[in-house]
C-alpha cells in the first residue's frame, strides 16, 4: 500500500496522513452560502473535496464527511428581504440548485449537510462556554471573541495581527468592540431581520461559529481533515480554530487542506468581467458535464485552475479516447489464454494510479496513468493479444480507477447510449476483415471465435465466392 501524504496548511508542509481512529476519516468541508447559484469557482472547491473523499475510500478508509449549508448571513437575509419571502423559502431555491449541480458533476453525497438555522442552540451553547471561560464578551446584545485571550491565534494563516488591526479599523464602526480585531460570535437583532432568542437577547449567529458548532456536533471536538478554498484560511478557519480550541480545550483539526482558486481565461472571475459562470450556463452551452469534471480533476488542487472552453473541449476529446478503446474492446475477440501484456498493463495502472493519488491527490498524474493504460490496451487489441477473460479484467480495472475519478462511467453520464451489446456496420466490417486475416494465416480458432462473436450479436455470415456477406438476423 502506498503511504498517503497531504500538504497540511497548518505547518505548510507535506506530511504522512494518519487518521485519529484507525480506518476512519472524519472530515469537515465548508459548504456554500445559499444566496445564489454556485459559480464554477465554488464548484472547484466542492469537486476537490469529492476527489478527496473518494480517494480516501479508494485507499481503504471509511469516511464521514460533513458539509454545512450557510443559510443565514448578510447576503441570504438581504436576498430574502428584497424578494419579500421568508429566509427559508429564499434559501430553498439555492439549496436545491446546489444539489442539482453536485449531481450533474457526479459529486458523491456527504454523510451530513447540516443547515445553520437548524443548529442555533449548538452555537449558543458554544458561545456561552466561550463567555464563561473568558474568551468572549458581550456588548449591546452582541457577543465578540477576544483575540487577545487566545495566545496562538494566527497559527494557521501566519497572519500579521498588527496589519489586521489597521485594516479592520475601517470596517469596525458597526459594533462597539474592545479591539478592532475581535470578531462577532453573536449579532444583536437589527430591524426587519430574522432572529433567535439567546441569553444575550434576540439576534443571529456569526458565520464562523456555525462551523465550530456543527463540526463538534457531527464529528466531535477533534477530527482529521478540514477543507475549504484558500480564501477560507483567513479569517474563517483561523477563527474556527480559535473558537473550537478555546471552547473545547483540545486540538481541533489535524490536517487542513485548501484548494486554490479557479480563474477564467487567466482572469479573476467577476460579475463585471462577465466571466462568472454558473454550471447551468455551461450546460446550456452544450458542454459535457463529465468533461467539466475532468477539467476540475486535471489541475492539482493547490494550483490555480485556469478555466477555458478549449480545456473543456480537450477534456471531452480525452474522454472519447477512453470510450473508443472500450468500444473496440467490446468487440475484440478473446484468445485462449489470458494475455501477459494485459496483465502487466493492469498491474502498472494500479500501481501508478494509486501512488499518484496517495501523493497529495495528484489526480493529473493518476489520469496520466489511465492514458498510458489505454494506449497499451489499444496496442493489445490491434495485435490480437486480448486473451481469455481479459475484456472483463480490463473493464474491472477501469471501474476501480473510476471510483475516485468519477469520469469514466460512460453509461452513467449518457442517457440511452445505445444498445451496449449491438455492433454497428463499421465494427462488423472490421471483425470480418479480422476473421479473413486470421483464416489467411490459418488461425482457425481465432476465425471461429470471431464468427461466434458475430453470431452472438445476431449477425449471420455467409461465405460466398466474392468473400463473406453478412446480414442482421
Ligand atoms: P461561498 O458560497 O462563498 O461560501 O463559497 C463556497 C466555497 O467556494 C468556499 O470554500 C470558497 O473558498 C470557494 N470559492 C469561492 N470562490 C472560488 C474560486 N474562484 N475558485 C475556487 N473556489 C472558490
Ligand atoms: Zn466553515
Amino acid at each position: 500500500m502506498h503511504e498517503i501524504r497531504f500538504f497540511n496548511t497548518l505547518g505548510r508542509r507535506l506530511e504522512p496522513f494518519r487518521p485519529l481512529e484507525e480506518g476512519l476519516v472524519r472530515m469537515y468541508t465548508c459548504g456554500p452560502t445559499v444566496y445564489d447559484h454556485a459559480h464554477i469557482g465554488n464548484l472547484r472547491a466542492f469537486v476537490f473535496e469529492d476527489l478527496l473523499r473518494r480517494s480516501l475510500r479508494f485507499l481503504g478508509y471509511r469516511v464521514v464527511q460533513v458539509m454545512n449549508l450557510t443559510d443565514v448571513d448578510d447576503k441570504t437575509i438581504r436576498g430574502a428581504l428584497e424578494r419579500g419571502v421568508s429566509l427559508d423559502e429564499y434559501t430553498r431555491t439555492y439549496i436545491d440548485s446546489f444539489f442539482a449541480d453536485l449531481d450533474a458533476l457526479h459529486v458523491e453525497r456527504a454523510e451530513h449537510y447540516p443547515r445553520a438555522t437548524e443548529h442555533i442552540p449548538d452555537m449558543i451553547d458554544m458561545i456561552a462556554t466561550l463567555v464563561d471561560r473568558g474568551y468572549a464578551y458581550q456588548r449591546d446584545g452582541s457577543v465578540f471573541f477576544r483575540i487577545a485571550a487566545d495566545e496562538d491565534y494566527g497559527r494557521l494563516s501566519g497572519i500579521d495581527l498588527e496589519q489586521v488591526k489597521s485594516s479592520a479599523r475601517v470596517a469596525s464602526d458597526e459594533y462597539d468592540k474592545d479591539d478592532v480585531r475581535d470578531f462577532a460570535l453573536w449579532k444583536a437583532k437589527k430591524d426587519g431581520e430574522p432572529s433567535w432568542d439567546s441569553p444575550w437577547g434576540p439576534g443571529r449567529p456569526g458565520w464562523h461559529i456555525e462551523c465550530s458548532a456543527m463540526s463538534r456536533r457531527y464529528l466531535g471536538p477533534s477530527f482529521d481533515i478540514h477543507c475549504g478554498g484558500v480564501d477560507n484560511i483567513f479569517p474563517h478557519h483561523e477563527n474556527e480554530i480559535a473558537q473550537s480550541e478555546s471552547a473545547n480545550g483540545v486540538p481541533f483539526v489535524h490536517t487542513w487542506l485548501h484548494a486554490e482558486h479557479l480563474i477564467v481565461d487567466g482572469q479573476k472571475m467577476s460579475k463585471s468581467l462577465g466571466n462568472q459562470y454558473t454550471l447551468k450556463q455551461l450546460l446550456e452551452r452544450g458542454l459535457e458535464p463529465r468533461a467539466i469534471r475532468y477539467v476540475y480533476l486535471a489541475t492539482h488542487y493547490r494550483q490555480k485552475l485556469n478555466f477555458t472552453f478549449s480545456a473543456v473541449e480537450a477534456a471531452a476529446g480525452a474522454l472519447r479516447r477512453i470510450d473508443e478503446m472500450r468500444f473496440r474492446l467490446a468487440s475484440a475477440v478473446e484468445g485462449e489464454a489470458p494475455s501477459p501484456a494485459v496483465a502487466a498493463a493492469i498491474a502498472r495502472l494500479e500501481d501508478d494510479f494509486t501512488r499518484n493519488l496517495a501523493d497529495d491527490l495528484n489526480a493529473a498524474g493518476a489520469l496520466g496513468a489511465v492514458f498510458v493504460f489505454v494506449k497499451e490496451i489499444n496496442k493489445a487489441i490491434e495485435g490480437g493479444a486480448i486473451g481469455a477473460g481479459d475484456r472483463k479484467r480490463i473493464e474491472d480495472a477501469l471501474a476501480r480507477v473510476d471510483q475516485p475519478l468519477g469520469v469514466l462511467d460512460a453509461g452513467a453520464w449518457q442517457e440511452g447510449d445505445g444498445d451496449g451489446g449491438g455492433l454497428d456496420d463499421a465494427e462488423i466490417e472490421r471483425l470480418l476483415a479480422e476473421r479473413q486475416a486470421a483464416r489467411a494465416r490459418r488461425d482457425f480458432a481465432r476465425a471461429d471465435a470471431i464468427r461466434d462473436r458475430l453470431q452472438g450479436a445476431g449477425i449471420v455470415v455467409e461465405d460466398t465466392p466474392q468473400g463473406p456477406r453478412w446480414r442482421r438476423s
